[in-house]
């Protein structure tokens, strides 16, 4: 059975409260003004802690300051996904196209109740802590606005000494935990294609150039990449998510356009695929006759997990759950905590919230999960103070 802290059992009720009134109202990337006003009015009402809010335009930061001592920091993201939500529950998603699929609802309402659990023990804190709430997860770099933010650059100010995420995730039951030794999530970059060929009559092939039969062979060539080209102990994915060509059956279009993603977590991976790639494109110019322009466009780099900050993450979550089964694998995810761990040394873990009620996973329409699964993570994150500051 799990030791949860009883502090944070006496406010389960109002963590509920808090997660579900973010689940209803769910707010995209920058644009959280209710999300960033509840979670700026909960921290502002906690004695002894400092508020910033507009940190990276819509991040907020609670800090916890002490005379001396290192500096920590616990992040939580606030954003929402542009999914129409399936679920019939009572704190149903009540904006048309929106949900909190990704779990951030919870990760704000863990961390502001473990926020305001570690405030009541304040004078025992042998250092500093920053309760970071960070917009635009999904997409749009959130975390690198706040890092980089000119007024309060988030790991400054009493400057931060390591960084600590929490996400959750269906794929774990709950009561486990995933703690990559390394990457805890993975280089994510898309590919876009566009193949210029000659257009004409379908019944005059060879007055034209065929955009779709040489997108056809690049689609082929680029799914035998990972079986002869990257080693085969190495993981990483490439998928070609959209094909688009032609309007009409009897006419040979000019132009078609492709596209997909890559991921994989060593640079060199990275490399050699992008490589592979372009190789494809530059022959498929040549034996087809068409134009091909090609862009890849980086998304989040990988986060990595630095020994130190995973041993006391495993430490203080096997505390709370003494049987965990501590899982460690490198998820083939996008997750910008990374550009926290380019900085500082840190630890993302992702700890399960499935049962068998609960099957449907992160990004999911259907996402949901036992409440009750928050109430380690908010155990979670109080215990890390105590082992890391008390
Ligand atoms: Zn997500
Ligand atoms: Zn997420």
């Amino acid at each position: 059975m799990e030791n949860i802290n009883s502090h944070v059992l006496e406010l389960f009720d109002e963590m509920k409260t808090i997660r579900r009134e973010i689940h209803k109202n769910p707010e995209l990337l920058y644009e959280l003004p209710n999300t960033t006003s509840l979670v700026t009015t909960y921290l502002s009402s906690l004695s002894g802690v400092e508020v910033y809010s507009q940190v990276g335009r819509s991040g907020v930061i609670g800090v916890l300051k002490s005379d001396g001592g290192p500096c920590y920091l616990l992040r939580a993201d606030m954003d929402a996904l542009a999914i129409q939500e399936e679920n019939n529950v009572e704190y149903k998603s009540q904006i048309q196209g929106r949900m909190h699929a990704c779990g951030h609802d919870a990760h704000v309402a863990m961390l502001l109740i473990a926020a305001k659990v570690i405030s009541n023990f304040r004078e025992k804190l042998k250092g500093s802590l920053k309760f970071l709430f960070q917009p635009a997860e999904e997409g749009e770099f959130g975390a690198q606005a706040m890092i980089n933010d000119p007024l309060y650059p988030a790991l400054e100010n009493p400057d931060v000494e390591q960084v600590y995420g929490l996400h959750i995730t269906a794929s774990e039951k709950i009561g486990d935990v995933l703690i990559s030794s390394k990457y805890a999530s993975c280089y994510s970059s898309y590919f876009y294609i566009d193949i210029i060929g000659k257009g004409g009559h379908a019944s005059t092939p060879h007055l034209s150039i065929d955009p779709i039969h040489a997108g056809a062979h690049i689609v082929l060539d680029i799914n035998t990449i990972l079986s002869k080209y990257v080693d085969p102990q190495t993981k990483a994915s490439i998928a070609v998510t959209t094909f688009h060509s032609g309007e009409v059956f009897n006419a040979i279009p000019h132009i078609c356009k492709i596209s997909g993603t890559i991921r994989c977590f060593e640079p060199e991976t990275k490399e050699t695929i992008e490589k592979r790639i372009t190789n494809f494109c530059r022959g498929s110019e040549i034996s087809f006759g068409c134009e091909i322009k090609l862009e890849f466009q980086n998304y989040y780099p990988p986060t990595i997990n630095s020994p130190e900050p995973s041993q006391i993450a495993g430490n203080a979550f096997k505390k709370i759950c003494p049987g965990a089964n501590i899982n460690n694998l490198s998820p083939l995810i996008g997750e910008d905590f990374s550009y926290f761990t380019e900085k500082k040394p840190g630890c993302f873990i992702m700890m399960g919230c499935g049962d068998s009620q609960h099957t449907s996973h992160l990004h999911s329409s259907t996402f949901d999960f036992d409440e009750r699964a928050m109430l380690i993570g908010a155990s979670y994150w109080v215990e890390l103070v105590k082992d890391i500051l008390t």
